[in-house]
């Protein structure tokens, strides 16, 4: 089999070492003679395995005290409706910034639980832009915005000052560079698409915000219910969190999240430089709001979509189709695509143009 270069969005690329050891906790998990998706929840060398990767992710983020890290269900998707139900006051108010698909539904579900103000929307450009002329209201119960909007190919590289709890969706940048935990109030991310595989939602929330509503929760929405039993209320999805760990393994072995950042920085640098200067494709994204997670890039004449198509096909190119919502083309290029990948459609690019000129 040739070598498959995976731009996939989302269940993304995983370190292949990390599929290795998943393989092999599915045959025989630590020597126990049993599989990982055979034992208890409740076992010792599961607990441990939800408990290192508590550790890692605080390590790996640096995370101050008085956070807590979950381990939960339902994908960011449920995060845009338990958010609101944890964090509104009873008739209470929270402002969004509206920069794609996935911060629009995040605050659509929000006015199921009180009112929605939008600061500020990218909706007139098609979400290829980060506003930044906001002003966030002081009366709210919190700030909530998208880090990276995968879809559109768009980046957060610095946040607003807030003057309340902020809030943040990190499905598709989480541990690509460091964060500063201490400005958030609460952040989410899916884990499929730079964390581990579908299945597992991670939460950071600074215990102190909670409790604050006087709603009643359900338990399995409640966050109080599942700090307090360490993730394990119920049964945990074990095999998406003991990948996400070997996931978080990998990335301390590579140096951190300061290593990750230099590398998505030089990928990144590589392939927009390819598309600004390859006359057959053009970026729609403003320049300074790039992602250097999701590059969106079109060709200049779509009648070359096919020979495109081709020629990636050929060189091994997969997951480049982009979405639905923009068109063109996306490489995702999350911590475990190595930079021969992006050199590669770096080349095919120029092969392109030369086989055009
Ligand atoms: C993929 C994605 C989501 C949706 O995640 P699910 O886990 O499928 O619910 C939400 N937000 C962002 C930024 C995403 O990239």
């Amino acid at each position: 089999m040739s070598t498959i270069h995976n731009f996939g969005a989302g269940p993304g690329i995983l370190p292949k070492t990390v599929f290795e050891q998943a393989s092999q906790a599915v045959l025989n998990f630590n020597n126990s003679g049993l599989s990982l998706l055979e034992m208890s929840h409740r076992s010792k060398d599961f607990v441990a395995v939800v408990d290192n990767s508590v550790a890692l992710v605080k390590e790996l983020l640096n995370v101050p005290e008085g956070y807590s890290v979950l381990f939960l269900q339902g994908g960011a998707s449920t995060q845009f409706m338990q958010v609101p139900y944890n964090l509104m006051k009873q008739g209470g108010k929270a402002a969004y910034l509206k920069t794609g698909v996935w911060a629009s539904k995040a605050e659509k579900e929000a006015r199921l639980f009180g009112e929605t103000v939008v600061v500020a929307s990218s909706e007139d450009k098609n979400y290829n832009y980060i506003p930044k002329e906001y002003a966030i209201p002081a009366d709210v119960d919190y700030f909530h915005c998208t880090s990276n909007n995968t879809i559109y190919g768009t980046q957060m590289k610095s946040y607003p000052n807030s003057p309340v709890t902020v809030v943040c969706d990190m499905s598709s940048d989480i541990f690509s560079k460091p964060v500063d935990v201490s400005k958030f109030g609460l952040i989410y991310c899916g884990a499929q698409k730079n964390m581990g595989p579908a299945g597992v939602t991670m939460v950071i929330v600074k215990d102190e915000i909670l409790g604050k509503t006087a709603r009643a929760l359900p338990s399995m929405m409640d966050y109080t219910v599942h700090i307090k039993e360490n993730s394990l209320f119920n049964t945990p999805p074990v095999f998406a969190i003991y990948v996400s760990m070997l996931t978080l393994e990998w990335v301390k072995a590579q140096g951190g999240v300061v290593e990750m950042a230099k590398r998505n920085q030089a990928k990144a640098e590589l392939l927009y430089t390819e598309i600004d200067r390859n006359p057959l494709f053009t970026c729609p994204v403003a320049n300074e709001d790039r992602s250097e997670m999701n590059a969106i890039f079109l060709l200049t004449d779509e009648s070359k979509e096919e020979a495109w198509n081709t020629l990636c096909k050929e060189a091994g190119l997969h997951g480049l189709k982009g979405h639905r919502s923009v068109g063109g083309y996306r490489a995702s290029m999350y911590n475990a695509l190595p930079i021969e990948s992006v050199e590669v459609l770096v080349e095919t690019m120029r092969e392109f143009e030369r086989r055009n000129a």
